[in-house]
């Protein structure tokens, strides 16, 4: 991040407290102050905070003995002014301070609880309200370096997802296949692994089951639903099918229908189509065909430094596409007791259409 970046971000973040009526933005370590300024800080039980005034200079709360990372930060490189605290002084009531005379601020949406009430109690009377409303709208529509970044996370993950077939035996555990999955993950470029799920035969009709010690066995389709976060911050997320040999003859006939499904939205995608809109397109294939009531989470989410963020892809969620929006494609088919099959794109809403970032085949691979 150049320091021109983060002052961009920080104007459009400041812009945003204007529009609402809020007099600062408190931000303390995680997704919106590594967006906002590259400082990819530890959440610790000392206060960091990153104070944003609707006008006026940028500061920053950091403990003293975190000086030094906060200034080889890109933090450092910006202007923003550092103000350390010591063992033993009170981080809050500096914080407040900065803050000075106001009536409503933000706090990030991931600030944890203690800091939240510990700066409640150094503002008296001071209301309090998400962060989200104010960083959404800046984190939601990804710029060309956010786009670079995504579509390197997405061949990543291609990569690993290119080598499954090569670890799918009868015989193993899903814990077996998910570790050697979740050592690729890193091999081939993340550097966390965020999730691993290998859901095979009835586990797969749960679309969150991570991994078991459920025994691979021949004709079973497995759901594989992996993904990792970048040196760059940004996240991969992708899900592809596999089965050892042939599946049943009942799952191959919705797979199909799922196929079209999760086509059919790709190809609703364009700037202007509302969020709620593609998860209709998704859900009307699959309920024409009778799989309605098995079709049991919303169609997407948006993602970028956080594998699950705004956009979502919802009924209900009118907010228009508009270029540079980066979110899943993931519709499923659930059989209690049976299995079940999810196919999943990151898709980038382009100025023509989709973006498709993930790039392995969707067919069912067999094993
Ligand atoms: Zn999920
Ligand atoms: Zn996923
Ligand atoms: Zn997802």
């Amino acid at each position: 991040m150049q320091p021109e970046d983060i002052q961009l971000r920080l104007d459009r973040a400041q812009q945003g407290l204007r529009a609402r009526g809020l007099d600062a933005l408190l931000v303390t370590p995680g997704p919106d102050l590594r967006y906002l300024v590259g400082y990819d800080a530890v959440p610790l039980e000392r206060l960091t905070c990153l104070v944003i005034p609707a006008q006026g200079q940028i500061r920053m709360v950091v403990p003293r003995l975190e000086e030094p990372a906060a200034r080889a930060s890109h933090a450092g490189g910006a202007n923003i002014e550092i103000h350390t605290w010591g063992e033993l002084d009170d981080p809050f009531a500096l914080t407040a301070r900065l803050v000075g005379s106001v009536s409503r601020i933000a706090v990030d949406d991931r600030m944890w609880a203690e800091k939240v009430l510990n700066l409640r109690g150094a503002m008296h009377g001071v209301e309090q309200v998400a962060g989200g409303l104010v960083m959404r709208e800046l984190r939601q529509r990804k710029g060309p370096d956010e786009i670079a970044h995504l579509l390197e996370a997405g061949a990543a993950i291609d990569r690993v997802h290119a080598q499954v077939p090569g670890l799918l035996r009868a015989g193993r555990t899903e814990h077996e296949v998910a570790r050697d999955i979740a050592e690729l993950i890193i091999v081939e470029g993340h550097v966390s692994v965020d999730f691993v799920i290998v859901a095979a035969g009835p586990n797969g009709a749960s679309p969150h089951h991570e991994a078991s010690d459920r025994v691979l066995v021949a004709g079973e389709p497995i759901v594989i639903d992996i993904g990792g976060t970048m040196p760059s911050g940004y996240t991969s997320d992708e899900t592809r099918m596999y089965c050892i040999g042939e599946p049943p003859a009942d799952f191959a006939t919705y797979y199909e229908v799922l196929f079209a499904a999760q086509a059919a939205a790709v190809t609703h995608v364009r700037p202007g189509v509302t969020c709620e809109s593609i998860d209709a397109v998704a859900r009307g294939v699959i309920t024409d065909a009778g799989y309605g009531d098995y079709f049991v989470h919303r169609t997407g989410h948006g993602i970028g430094m956080e594998t699950h963020e705004h956009p979502y892809i919802v009924a209900g969620n009118t907010l228009a596409l508009e270029p540079g929006m980066a979110f899943s494609i993931e519709p499923g088919i659930y059989l209690p007791g049976r299995h079940g099959a999810r196919i999943e794109d990151i898709i980038i809403c382009g100025d023509e259409g989709a973006v498709v970032v993930n790039h392995r085949p969707r067919e069912l691979v067999i094993a």
